[in-house]
């Protein structure tokens, strides 16, 4: 047990002090986005730097204190926190530097990608992430990062250009083509299991500011001639267009009618990213499919597609994720799905298949730790729902749905959804690259003190 004395030394040696149980801020520093998670960490250390990094990972391997990094705090498993531990809080670290000219960008790792995407759209580029603003560059990335740029540019770690990290030693590294360049492998794709970034370099490429975009609501009833639908839009699709088929509720706002604010609905959520001409062509057969609720397709900003889900997603929300990669969505697979979710439980869920392929699936499965790139599609439950007491059946009925979906798996799962009960899973998530990055993982952290992640196990052996 520590003591107060030895706490508070070490936490004037900190940028700015420890934000301990009793202090104000402890329950804003601890939460995280799933409100299923309720840990409490013995202090929170707000770093402002490669040193407070250093400081704070020496200190916890000197007491024996469990670690765990929140980057943006959406990993759904809640891994950015951990009970008694010591907890490294970055987002303050979140400079994002762009240099227009070489058409790279450096990014602190407590960056969201909502603030990367703003200072990257100012010069009209963008590098591959997720769909929601709020979520972590830093976790997003480490796991691979997957979003509407994916089958163009592929994913956010095959953008990424160098990393600098504090490793269990406490050294400041960098990893990249030349510099350790079996870390830069295992990083792409290997998870927070190596060190605690602190920035990221990536590529950028022209887009927008303005792309085409879809947002076409369909009647629950029309479920499965939509996702017929769906299955030829996108299987044909341009490496530029990228489409999500969705089951959710329709929300309750403006431009939604309101009598059907709240009511079940299939809905497409469409990106292309390139010239605006070519996604008005590309874009076509969906101005004149079937009968929607509401059909919005238009020129966009890209900064606002990226915001389209926040709202939907707010953190707190009791959430609870299953997965699958897919290969091809059958007639049978729709009729399962479909008859599973015309009674989808949960104000907040949304259950569907994302876009996956295209420059993903040109990168070789071993080039970096991320193996599974040759699935067509992801298939997401994220289930998300607001009282406690509905708990156990809405997890039920995601297990329930997930089982059945499992015949049209292609197998593998992706780390970044995996949530608190799938540590079953992380061998699969990491494929034929596990071995490998057991290796590195011996290498750069022997001892596993970075433990609170989607975890590999340190082996020397090859
Ligand atoms: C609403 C929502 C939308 C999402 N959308 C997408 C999407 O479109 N595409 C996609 O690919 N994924 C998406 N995700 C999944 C997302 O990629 C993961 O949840 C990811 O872990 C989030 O990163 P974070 O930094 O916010 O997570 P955190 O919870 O802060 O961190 C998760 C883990 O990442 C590691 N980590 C974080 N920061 C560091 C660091 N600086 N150094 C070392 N390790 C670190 C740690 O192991 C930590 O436990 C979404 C998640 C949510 C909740």
């Amino acid at each position: 047990m520590l003591d107060q004395i030895t706490i508070q030394e070490f936490s004037q040696t900190l940028s700015q002090p420890l934000i301990m149980p009793f202090d104000a801020g402890y329950d804003e520093g601890r939460s995280v986005w799933n409100g299923m998670v309720d840990k409490r960490p013995a202090m929170i250390s707000n770093c402002k730097n490669a040193d407070d990094i250093k400081k704070c990972l020496n200190f916890a391997q000197h007491h024996d204190l469990l670690v765990s990094i929140k980057g943006g705090g959406h990993n759904v498993a809640g891994k950015a926190v951990c009970d008694g531990g010591l907890m490294i809080n970055l987002s303050q670290m979140n400079t994002v530097i762009v240099d227009p000219v070489k058409r790279t960008v450096r990014v602190e790792s407590g960056a969201t990608i909502g603030e990367l995407d703003r200072e990257t759209q100012k010069f009209g580029l963008a590098t591959p992430v997720g769909i929601v603003s709020k979520t972590g560059i830093a976790g997003l990335t480490l796991g691979g990062g997957l979003g509407y740029l994916g089958r163009k540019h592929g994913l956010t770690i095959d953008n990424l250009i160098s990393v600098e990290l504090v490793t269990a030693k406490g050294d400041l590294i960098s990893a990249n083509e030349t510099e350790n360049p079996d870390l830069f492998w295992a990083l792409r794709g290997g998870g927070g299991n190596f060190g605690v970034v602190t920035s990221f370099e990536f590529k950028l490429h022209e887009l927008g500011p303005e792309i085409m975009a879809a947002q076409v609501f369909y009647p629950i009833e029309d479920a499965k001639q939509v996702l017929k639908f769906y299955r030829e839009f996108t299987s044909n699709a341009a490496d530029e267009l990228v489409g999500n088929a969705y089951v959710l509720r329709v929300p309750p706002a403006d431009p939604f009618p309101e009598a059907l604010q709240g009511k079940i609905a299939i809905a497409l959520v469409v990106c292309y990213a390139g010239s605006l001409d070519d996604g008005k062509t590309a874009l076509e057969p969906l101005e004149n499919f079937g009968n929607p609720i509401l059909r919005v397709i238009m020129p966009m900003s890209f900064l606002a597609l990226q915001t389209i889900f926040d709202q939907g997603g707010p953190k707190g929300v009791r959430s609870y994720w299953k997965t699958h990669y897919i290969d091809h969505v059958s007639d049978e697979a729709i009729d399962v799905f479909v008859n599973h979710t015309t009674h989808i439980p949960g104000p907040l869920s949304v259950v569907g298949f994302e876009s996956f392929g295209g420059a993903i699936n040109r990168v070789e499965e071993n080039a970096t730790a991320f193996p599974h790139r040759s699935a067509s599609y992801v298939f997401g439950i994220y289930s998300g729902w607001t009282k406690a007491e509905n708990d156990e059946k809405i997890i039920s009925w995601t297990r329930e749905l997930y089982d059945k979906m499992t015949a049209f798996a292609s197998g593998g799962e992706y780390s970044n959804y995996l949530d608190h009960d799938d540590s079953d899973k992380i061998r699969a998530s990491f494929g034929s690259n596990y071995s490998r990055l057991q290796h590195v993982k011996y290498k750069y952290d022997p001892n596993n003190f970075f433990k609170i992640n989607q975890n590999i196990i340190p082996n020397p052996d090859l």
